[in-house]
């Protein structure tokens, strides 16, 4: 079964959803679910957060396989800031806080696989962001 690409980063009949259907702490940023098949066990998204905005700062059992598609930006993984540029891939491990932000006039677009069966995101609590915040880097980083 073709999905036809119809360029600008959209594909035939696939919806462009809001990045979540609940929560809060994220900002400017669509979904649109790529594959999503239980034989495969896993779904791919592609992500797209607009100049000055960002992913959820959460964190999570499972984990996540990201391929940098468009633009350029920083992301958080762990206590660690990191560049990130189209093409570069980023993995998030187990329970792991991260973040995605874009940086530059043009938006961050990203691939991101995960289960099908997953568990829910956690956000940080205050205590979370005290002990995030004695990181100088991470402290100047963090959207919530
Ligand atoms: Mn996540």
């Amino acid at each position: 079964m073709l999905t036809p690409y119809l360029g600008n980063y959209r594909w035939k009949d696939l919806p462009v959803k809001e990045y979540k259907t609940d929560g809060t702490g994220f900002k400017d940023i669509t979904r649109q679910v790529l594959f999503d098949d239980p034989d495969l066990t896993c779904q791919l998204r592609y992500f797209e957060v607009q100049p000055g905005g960002h992913s959820s700062l959460e964190r999570h059992e499972h984990v996540h396989a990201v391929l940098i598609l468009r633009g350029r930006g920083r992301c958080l993984v762990g206590t660690r800031v990191i560049e990130i540029d189209t093409f570069d891939l980023v993995s998030v491990p187990a329970f792991q806080w991260h973040q995605f932000q874009p940086v530059g006039e043009e938006p961050l677009g990203f691939l991101c696989l995960v289960n099908c069966d997953r568990d829910r995101p956690q956000l940080p609590t205050e205590a979370d962001l005290e002990q995030l915040r004695q990181i100088e880097k991470v402290a100047e980083f963090i959207k919530v």
